[in-house]
């Protein structure tokens, strides 16, 4: 991995693998979000002939009452629940899936000085798979983790056990990014040790800050940076 330059809390010396969430962190959140909030409850109230308002009503007392948990990131939950091809509708507006900011160069750089990589998400693998076939995210990524394969979401502390028995890794040496502090915690809370938060998940909103978690505000101010020896 040659000598590497510390450019900012991220001691890239001190890590081996490299843990990255999806949504909100390498592409960006504006996707999930219209989707969720804006298009699903429009074309929902279409199919079921119902007012909007109350498409929205009924969408967000279930997203309520599921959030944080598996079923809530579940697409045949989803569409069982509201009864409604989901994927059909998931690909009507998949022209604004993009990658965040400095993610393509961030991934490149990581490829480049061989740092063990995987993707691990709460995402289903169907919204991995239209999400690989809108970008050119699998050709950084070679192996995703799926919270649904491991039958935990990744804000249980537990889940990061699990992860370690189906795909061995050092807490100790594991960067994880994510954009969600809650996950952030549960990862901390099972003892890895570099954790870094996304200041600006979604293109659209604003910055946040977070007082525990290193905050990234653009992938270019972590890039693990390698220099010639001597
Ligand atoms: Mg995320």
């Amino acid at each position: 991995m040659g000598r590497i330059i510390e450019r900012s809390m991220i001691n890239w010396n001190n890590i081996d693998t490299v843990f990255l969430d999806m949504d909100g962190t390498l592409l960006d959140l504006h996707y999930d979000n219209y989707f969720w909030l804006t298009h699903l409850p429009r074309r929902f109230a279409e199919i079921k002939a119902i007012t909007e308002q109350d498409a929205r009503e009924t969408m967000h007392r279930m997203f309520r009452q599921l959030e944080g948990t598996l079923n809530w990131y579940c697409f045949d939950h989803w569409a069982t629940t509201l009864d409604i091809d989901l994927i059909s509708l998931k690909n009507e507006v998949k022209d604004k899936i993009a990658f965040r900011p400095s993610a393509e160069a961030f991934l490149n750089a990581l490829q480049n000085q061989n740092y063990d990589v995987a993707l691990v998400t709460n995402s289903h693998r169907a919204g991995v798979e239209i999400k690989m076939a809108e970008t050119s995210l699998g050709s950084y990524i070679q192996e995703v983790v799926s919270s649904h394969d491991l039958g935990l979401p990744k804000e249980e502390p537990q889940f990061w056990q699990r992860l370690n028995a189906v795909r061995s890794y050092d807490p100790s040496r594991t960067l994880f990014i994510d954009d969600n502090e809650s996950v952030l915690a549960s990862a901390k809370q099972a003892g890895v040790e570099h954790l870094a938060f996304i200041a600006k998940p979604d293109s659209r909103r604003d910055a946040r800050q977070h007082d525990e978690f290193f905050t990234v505000h653009d992938f270019q101010d972590i890039m693990p940076i390698e220099v010639a020896d001597g």
